[in-house]
């Protein structure tokens, strides 16, 4: 690989580095060149303006004066150049180089032409006159604005080309030297530039390799390693978009969790928190993450245990209840290890309902055997009293008799209701839901108490418009709710006493109410009436069993609606419940 790419930059460089020097050395020969010939030439007019003044007078007074011819020879003598004097016909008058008449005319020489339009004229161009290349410099004799002859200097070339050779010569040697240096530097800023690319490209391979798949590319070294860029990028891409999705997983996972989740670090700080830990200590989020363990969940028994897992490496789990609220969570510690930090993984599993269903549970029996000990108990004495004699008293026996059949109907009474109450509770008797109007279920339930309401001496009014819309209910156990109630508006309200039954429609659902005129109820009590076996006057209400609202309530809810009551003492009692009307 190596090779290739070297020779890939380094030629291209060497071609730049040739090109330039090539350049450089062009330029500084013709510059030199120029140069020499300027400074040369301008040597030259000095000299011709110098012997035109020397010969000036003579040829003023005589042009074809042999003194002309002296001064061009002496003077050419001193300065070592060629020196012509010419004749505005082309005879010439003065030559430092050869015997006058050896001349022919010079009339037709190009310089002696530009100089006899009155300007002064160079020229390069191979002499004949002494057989080699040279630089002519001409300029006029002007008299009366005429011009009367030429002076023109001649220098060989040959000296400037010498130079010239001589200097392109030094110029080709530096180049030489100065493209070694360049040659040096280059192979060592291409060396210099290689060494990354080539672990670079080392790396992309394996990087390529690693993911399976073949090494795309052909060519050279830089076009594969630019392929393996591209798969990488498109790996990397694929592997950025499949991360985010299972971020985007886990995110949702832990949202809808309903355990509690919590990460904490080695030193206690909270790393992550989902939603449900958070409502569980009532701390949001964002501010529970980085906080320490302490302040995200204000328990010491948690922080304790974290504090064991954290010294044994073990996994811990605990029981915590949470105040005010008493809330009860199971607590499980883990470890996770090196691997991960040593974080800490602390689920929290809301065991209060369960808790709650348990005590409820434990309420309910130790009531059922209360209740169920105290009939049981008066059956038994008065069983023991007629065994002890009173069998023989006739009309006491009848008198223990009759009490025994009370105690015995409300214990069947209490038993039914029982029954009833779980087999709602277990869910086993579905509900049979239709489409019924409120006001035919009120007054079937009327009917069914008002013979019952009369013989206690009140009155049983329904009020019920007609325009009220239909529900959707099981019409029997809605009813079965209202006989319960208007049951308990009979009971607890003396005779001459009101019983108001009544239908209203009110948002999305109607509301059932029925009024009594009766004793009232505390509103301490107000609360808790419709718990099982609960009673407010233990002394009005003996022959109750307590179960009655307990089941309307369950009825209730089981459609999705409401129970509540509302009282005054001595003025009476109001029970609503509601249903949602038919969608
Ligand atoms: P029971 O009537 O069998 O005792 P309930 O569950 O029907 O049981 O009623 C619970 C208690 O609520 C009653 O013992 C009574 O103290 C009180 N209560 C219910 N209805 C009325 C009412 N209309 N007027 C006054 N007190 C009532």
């Amino acid at each position: 690989m190596r090779e290739r790419v070297f020779w890939r930059i380094f030629i291209p460089l060497m071609g730049l580095i040739f090109l330039t020097l090539l350049g450089v050395t062009l330029y500084l020969s013709s510059l030199f060149y120029q140069n020499n010939l300027q400074r040369m030439q301008t040597y030259l007019l000095q000299e011709a303006r110098l012997v035109r003044n020397l010969i000036m007078p003579f040829i003023l007074e005589d042009p074809e004066s042999p003194q002309i011819n002296q001064i061009v020879q002496d003077s050419a003598m001193l300065v070592g150049e060629r020196i012509t004097v010419v004749l505005a016909d082309g005879r010439v008058v003065g030559e430092s180089e050869k015997p006058l008449n050896q001349l022919e005319n010079h009339l037709s020489r190009p310089e002696v032409q530009e100089a006899l339009r009155n300007r002064e004229a160079t020229e390069i161009r191979f002499s004949t006159t002494v057989n080699e290349e040279m630089l002519y410099v001409a300029i006029p004799v002007v008299s009366q604005q005429r011009v009367v002859a030429v002076v023109r200097m001649a220098a060989s070339m040959q000296s400037i080309r010498r130079e010239q050779q001589a200097l392109n010569h030094s110029l080709f040697i530096a180049a030489i030297i100065a493209g070694g240096f360049a040659v040096l530097i280059a192979v060592w800023i291409t060396r210099r530039v290689l060494a990354p690319l080539e672990s670079l490209s080392a790396t992309a391979q394996q990087l390529t390799e690693r993911t399976g798949e073949p090494a795309r590319g052909e060519g050279d070294e830089i076009r594969r390693l630019q392929a393996a860029f591209q798969t990488m990028s498109e790996h990397l891409r694929e592997q950025v978009s499949q991360l985010r999705a299972e971020r985007q997983k886990l995110q949702t996972v832990l949202r809808n969790m309903r355990d509690g989740i919590l990460l904490v670090d080695e030193t206690g700080k909270i790393l992550l928190i989902n939603s449900a830990a958070a409502e569980m200590f009532g701390i949001e989020e964002s501010r529970a993450v980085g906080a320490s363990l302490i302040e995200g969940v204000r328990h010491h028994a948690i922080v304790e245990l974290w504090e064991r897992a954290r010294q044994g490496h073990t996994p811990q789990d605990g029981e915590v209840e949470i105040l005010p609220e008493h809330r009860f969570l199971q607590v499980v510690l883990t470890p996770l290890g090196r691997e991960s930090e040593n974080a800490f993984l602390l689920v929290f599993h809301d065991l209060t309902r369960e808790r709650r269903v348990e005590r409820v549970r434990r309420d309910f029996v130790s009531n059922v055997s209360h209740e169920l000990r105290t009939p049981l108990a008066s059956l038994k004495a008065l069983v023991e009293t007629l065994q002890e004699g009173a069998l023989d008293d006739p009309p006491a026996a009848q008198r223990f008799l009759r009490q025994m059949e009370v105690e015995i109907d409300n214990l069947t009474q209490m038993v039914r209701e029982l029954l009833e109450l779980s087999r709602i509770e277990s869910g086993l008797v579905p509900l049979q839901r239709k489409v019924v109007s409120p006001c035919d279920i009120l007054r079937r339930g009327a009917e069914r108490m008002r013979l019952q309401a009369e013989r206690a001496g009140l009155t049983l009014q329904i009020d019920c418009p007609e325009d009220i819309p239909q529900v959707l209910a099981d019409a029997d156990r809605v009813e079965q709710v209202l006989v319960n109630l208007i049951h308990n508006a009979i009971k607890f309200t003396s005779p001459g006493g009101l019983i108001t039954l009544s239908v209203k429609q009110e948002g999305k659902s109607v509301t059932f109410s029925v009024r009594d005129t009766g004793i009232g109820i505390p509103p301490d009590d107000l609360e808790r009436i419709f718990e099982r076996f609960y009673k407010a006057d233990r002394s009005r209400s003996g022959e109750g069993t307590g179960l009655g609202l307990s089941i309307a309530r369950h009825i209730v809810e089981a459609h999705g609606g409401r129970i509540w009551a509302e009282s005054q003492v001595q003025q009476g009692s109001t029970f609503s419940f509601t249903l949602p009307l038919e969608r």
